[in-house]
């Protein structure tokens, strides 16, 4: 089944699906603040906090979250023959020369938008784009999964502890693999065992789209795909608990997930899944089975 407006369009919502859980660190976890340390700050590089309940509090940036899922899934989608881009500004494949259009894909775009072909316009984005500038985002195009800032919450909203701790680094220069002298510096991260709220919210994403995103999550929770820094330390391990996966919209009939494009393929969540409430919602367990059919399609999907 094709739907009359292409799912990277915003223009109508097919469906909107939630992953949510909770990211519970296995080893030391470092998100720093990409910034000098404040004036008399007890440790060189700090971990990133915010202001919540009166607090500062440690937590997971929705931004670097959504950064782990788009590189992993570059590689992903690149060992399946697609071509997609970096995702980096200038670089992505709106910015590429299109030997089709004889200029890159954005400025042939704006050309449309300009003659007032917003259709025409959002139909070249969405057969020429890459698949992660449609589900991520592109230049001048929002993208359809939003991570939320991860924090520190339990299962009513209260602030969970992040215990916290300091490691003594030696600066190294890169470049003769010296020691700096006097180049001690204090390192922040959190403990093992911080708990922080995971919401993913996807609309329009094909089961195939939605079962790379299901893959990256089953990654993360077995440690292949690492978040923060200090990754080559181990540091970033992260598993995922407590999972519940909730899709509703006119793509979903009964406990069926349709196709949302003609290379999509239905995906049925019979005895996994319930409905409620005009959602279909798969907990613990079962939200894990969801994912893994979807990302069968994911895996299967001819897209290339
Ligand atoms: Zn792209």
């Amino acid at each position: 089944m094709s739907q009359p407006v292409p799912w990277s369009s915003h223009r109508l919502l097919l469906r909107l699906a939630v992953i949510e859980g909770w990211l519970v660190n296995e080893t030391p976890l470092r998100v720093g603040t990409g910034r000098e340390p404040p004036l008399g700050s007890a440790v060189d590089l700090a971990v990133i906090r915010i202001h919540l309940g009166g607090r500062s509090v440690p937590y997971i940036p929705g931004s670097s979250l959504k950064g782990v899922f788009r590189s992993t899934a570059i590689q992903l989608a690149r060992a399946k023959g697609l071509t997609v881009c970096s995702g980096l500004s200038g670089d992505t494949c709106m910015d590429w020369e299109s030997p089709k259009y004889g200029t890159s894909l954005l400025k042939f775009i704006q050309e449309r938008q300009r003659e007032g072909d917003e259709p025409g316009a959002f139909r070249v984005f969405h057969e020429d784009a890459c698949l992660l500038c449609k589900m991520f985002g592109a230049p001048s195009f929002t993208g359809h999964v939003e991570f939320s800032d991860a924090y520190p919450l339990d299962e009513k909203g209260q602030l969970l502890e992040v215990p916290l701790g300091v490691r003594t680094g030696i600066a190294i220069d890169r470049r003769t693999g010296a020691v700096y002298r006097g180049a001690l510096y204090q390192v922040e991260f959190v403990e093992p065992g911080a708990r922080f709220k995971l919401t993913v919210r996807a609309t329009n994403l094909p089961n195939y789209a939605l079962g790379l995103l299901a893959k990256i999550l089953k990654m993360l929770h077995e440690g292949w795909v690492r978040v923060g820094g200090f990754k080559t330390r181990g540091f970033g391990e992260v598993r995922v608990e407590n999972l519940s996966f909730s899709v509703t919209g006119g793509t979903v009939s009964g406990t069926k997930l349709l196709a949302v494009d003609e290379r999509d393929v239905e995906v049925d969540l019979a005895g996994l899944a319930q409905r409620y409430d005009g959602w279909l919602k798969a907990s613990g367990d079962n939200a894990w089975r969801a994912l893994s059919k979807l990302e069968e399609v994911w895996d299967r999907a001819a897209l290339a």
